[in-house]
Formats: C-alpha cells, sequence, structure tokens
C-alpha cells in the first residue's frame, strides 16, 4: 500500500479544485462520506460531472472503507441526476487517472452521451472522448452554472 496520502496535494489539479486553490465552475455539488461531486473541467461537454475522493488518493485499492462504500451509491446517484438533466442515450462512467502517464488524483467520469454528441464527432465509447480532447472545447461558465443549478439538487443529501 503506498504511503499515507496528505489531505490537498500542491500541483494536484484534482486537490487544487475541491479546495478553492483554482476556481471551480458550477462549484461543488456533493459532499459525503469523504468523496465530492463536480462538473467536469475537460472537454467532454456540458452536464459531465466527476466523482472523487477529497483525499489525495491515487489508487481505487486505497480508498478506505467509508469511501468505497459509499462511491456505488454516490456513482448511481449521479448517473440518475445527469440522465434526468441531460437526457442522455447513455451515462460513462470511467477511470483513467494518469497525469502525465504517472498515476494521478482518481477521479470517476460521468459523462452523459447524447445521439448529437455521437453524430457530431462520428464516435462513440473511448473513441468518442478522444475526438471531444482533440475538439478541446470546454463548456463555457455560464452554461456550466446554469446545468449545476438543475444538478444540484438531484444530488442533495438523501439518505446518507
Ligand atoms: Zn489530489
Amino acid at each position: 500500500m503506498a504511503a499515507p496520502e496528505q489531505v490537498t496535494r500542491t500541483g494536484c489539479i484534482a486537490c487544487e479544485l475541491s479546495s478553492g486553490v483554482r476556481p471551480l465552475p458550477g462549484g461543488r455539488l456533493h459532499e459525503s462520506s469523504g468523496l465530492v461531486v463536480e462538473h467536469c473541467v475537460g472537454p467532454l461537454g456540458v452536464g459531465t460531472l466527476v466523482i472523487k475522493p477529497l483525499r489525495h488518493v491515487v489508487h481505487v485499492a486505497d480508498l478506505d472503507e467509508t469511501e468505497s462504500a459509499a462511491l456505488g451509491p454516490l456513482l448511481r446517484r449521479t448517473a440518475a441526476a445527469v440522465t434526468e438533466v441531460i437526457r442522455p442515450e447513455q451515462v460513462y462512467v470511467c477511470l483513467w487517472s494518469h497525469m502525465d502517464r504517472e498515476p494521478g488524483h482518481i477521479h470517476f467520469v460521468v459523462q452523459p452521451v447524447t445521439k448529437v454528441d455521437m453524430v457530431r464527432f462520428e464516435a462513440a465509447g473511448p473513441e468518442l472522448q478522444l475526438a471531444m480532447f482533440r475538439a478541446g472545447e470546454s463548456p463555457g461558465e455560464p452554461e456550466v452554472d446554469a446545468v449545476c443549478t438543475r444538478l444540484r439538487p438531484l444530488l442533495a443529501d438523501q439518505s446518507q
């Protein structure tokens, strides 16, 4: 197992977004059991969210019992929220988590994918994500704020 992590690591984009060092468009959408939900800052479309531990954790195997027990229900709830707001054909959930080919702060991407996305980029699955990264069009802050206003109540604490 890795050495104990610091709560926030300087130079880690994920830590800097959740600790307020970097601006986070849309703000924090949810926090419970050491996990947070935020809007994705990368070019994966409006409504794409990220679930990550608040701690600087770089391997899924290093999640603690509380974080790992909460992860499944939070993934489901987050996918349900983006489904209700975006009405996608499918919701991708993935974790690549390499930064410059080094293990990075783990963050599960929850991406609602519509037919419009697939037609526009002529791709689906990993190819769609690659095409979106190549296009490099991060959503504008007003669009992110607007979708987060709709998503936030759906992610509000209910049972945890
Ligand atoms: Zn980090």
